[in-house]
C-alpha cells in the first residue's frame, strides 16, 4: 500500500491548528520557524504548498487581539492614569503578547481549513 493509498480520518481544523500540526495526519509539524511553514509534512508526506492563508492570520489577530488590548491601554490610561512605567511593564506586555501568541495557531487553523474545505484559488477551466 503506497502512501497515496493511506486513508486519513478527517481530522478537526481546531484541533490540529491549535497543536499546529498537519492537518491530514494531526502529528507531523506545520512550522519550521515561527510562521514558516514547512514544505511537506514529516510523518504523512503532505504537501503544504497548498496552504495560503495569506493576511488571515494577522486581519484576526487585529480585530480580536490588538484592538481589545489597545482599548484596554486607553481605557487604563484614561480611568487610573499611571506612570509610563506602569504602561511599559504590564500594557505594552499585553499588547505584545495579544498580538504574537494568537498567530502561529490562527495560521495553522487557516491551513487546516484550508485542507479541509479543499479551498483554493478560484480559476477558469
Ligand atoms: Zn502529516
Amino acid at each position: 500500500m503506497s502512501e497515496s493509498d493511506t486513508v486519513w480520518p478527517p481530522l478537526s481544523p481546531i484541533a490540529t491548528g491549535l497543536s499546529c500540526k498537519c492537518p491530514r495526519c494531526g502529528r507531523g509539524k506545520l512550522f519550521k520557524g515561527f510562521l514558516t511553514m514547512r514544505e511537506r509534512c514529516d510523518v504523512c508526506g503532505l504537501d503544504f504548498t497548498f496552504a495560503d492563508p495569506a493576511d488571515g492570520p494577522a486581519f484576526f489577530v487585529l480585530i480580536f487581539g490588538c484592538i481589545p488590548s489597545l482599548i484596554f491601554a486607553f481605557w487604563f490610561e484614561m480611568a487610573i492614569a499611571p506612570p509610563i512605567w506602569v504602561h511599559a511593564i504590564l500594557t505594552l506586555p499585553v499588547i505584545i503578547v495579544s498580538c504574537l501568541l494568537p498567530l502561529r495557531p490562527l495560521k495553522a487553523w487557516l491551513v487546516a481549513s484550508q485542507f479541509r474545505h479543499h479551498a483554493g484559488e478560484g480559476s477558469l477551466r
